[in-house]
């Protein structure tokens, strides 16, 4: 699911701790079954890079 890292799974929860590593690709909304992960827009912008590894996901 979240290849930057954001989250760590406590007991049977996944608990967001870095946030601030979030790069927006939206990947956890999608598999989230109960819909719990809402990502508002970020003011930070992809590297060129980051954005053709995930232009199929975004
Ligand atoms: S939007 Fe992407 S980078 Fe941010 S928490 Fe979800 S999967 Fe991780």
């Amino acid at each position: 699911m979240c290849t930057s890292g954001v989250f760590s799974i406590e007991g049977k929860k996944s608990i967001p701790i870095r946030m601030k590593a979030c790069i927006g690709c939206k990947s956890c909304v999608e598999v989230c079954k109960e819909r719990a992960i809402t990502v508002r827009d970020l003011e930070r912008e992809m590297s060129e890079i980051a954005s053709l590894l995930l232009k199929d996901l975004l």
